[in-house]
């Protein structure tokens, strides 16, 4: 089993599970487990959070030692719905206490002030080992540090690979010493695609896919790449044994093209 550096407390390479439903989805995380991988990702608004806990009750991997992230839906953080929303999310995952508990998106509709103060409680309550956001532009972090004072932001995890490097938002969390999230890192699969990165995969007799992510580790981002197949599963995972060059981590950070993946229709204005 690979050795997984930790980023803070979380470890540097997670399983994402967006996509993945039903019994694949059970599946996938099983296989994620086998594989080594000690760090999944779920949300309310993946709907698999039962099918995730029921790999978690089925693998042969303690609880304990599984870092186990979930997020709050922006259409759950009205008033006084945190709680109860969390406490389903444990009741599914089949545990008491979740690793890392994030809001999923700034809401477009209902107050920071609260919401956040909803956050704080389930951490102080203890549902949650560690609190978090994710999607945050710089001013909603600014803000998010001053209200969730003196409790501290474990991560914002936002859309980061090397087509798309997001380094307004990086640099600004880097300044306020939040450790960032990079999620979609595999660029949705186009990564494979771009000839540098074929190119330096041939170099290491690796992939294009195992490079991207050897390359967002190598910046300090935790990155969490999905796949519906048991080998690219186990494939993401050994990225971990990657060491790019210098000159090839210039290379890669000269391909960023701004290339947003996830835009939907409630993002708010990004920076950048
Ligand atoms: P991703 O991990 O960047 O890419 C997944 C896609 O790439 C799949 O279509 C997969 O196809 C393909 N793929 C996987 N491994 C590959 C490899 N080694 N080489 C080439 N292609 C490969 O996409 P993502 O699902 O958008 O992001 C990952 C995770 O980030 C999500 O699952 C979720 O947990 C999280 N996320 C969070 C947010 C948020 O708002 N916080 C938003 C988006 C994503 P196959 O299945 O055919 O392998």
């Amino acid at each position: 089993m690979p050795e997984i550096p930790l980023v803070g407390p979380i470890p540097q390479i997670g399983y994402g599970t967006w996509t993945r439903t039903g019994d694949a989805a059970r599946q996938c995380v099983l296989w994620a487990l086998e594989a080594g991988y000690r760090h999944i990702d779920t949300a309310v608004g993946y709907g698999n959070e039962a099918e995730v806990g029921a790999a978690l009750a089925e693998a042969r991997v303690a609880r304990s030692e599984v870092f186990v992230t979930t997020k709050v839906p922006p259409d759950h953080l009205g008033p006084g719905m945190v709680r109860p929303l969390v406490e389903r999310s444990l009741d599914k995952l089949r545990t008491d206490q979740v690793d890392l508990l994030l809001v999923h998106w700034p809401s477009p509709k209902f107050g920071m002030e609260d919401y956040l103060a909803q956050l704080g409680e389930a951490f102080d309550q203890g549902l949650a080992r560690f609190i978090g956001v994710s999607n945050f532009t710089a001013s909603q972090i600014d803000r998010a540090i001053g209200l969730l004072a003196p409790r501290t932001i474990t991560t914002n995890q936002v859309e980061i690979h090397p087509l798309m490097q997001n380094r307004a938002i990086v640099e600004h969390c880097r300044r306020c010493d939040i450790p960032l999230t990079a999620y979609s890192p595999l660029a949705r699969g186009a990564v494979a695609d771009v000839p540098e990165i074929v190119a330096i995969a041939k170099a290491h007799g690796a992939t294009p896919g195992q490079i991207a992510l050897a390359f967002l580790i190598a910046e300090g981002f935790v990155v969490i790449p999905t796949s519906s197949r048991r080998a690219r599963i186990v494939e993401n995972l050994g990225a971990l044994d990657v060491k790019l060059s210098d000159a090839e981590i210039a290379t890669m950070r000269g391909l960023d093209r701004g290339s947003r993946m996830v835009n939907p229709s409630w993002a708010p204005k990004w920076d950048g």
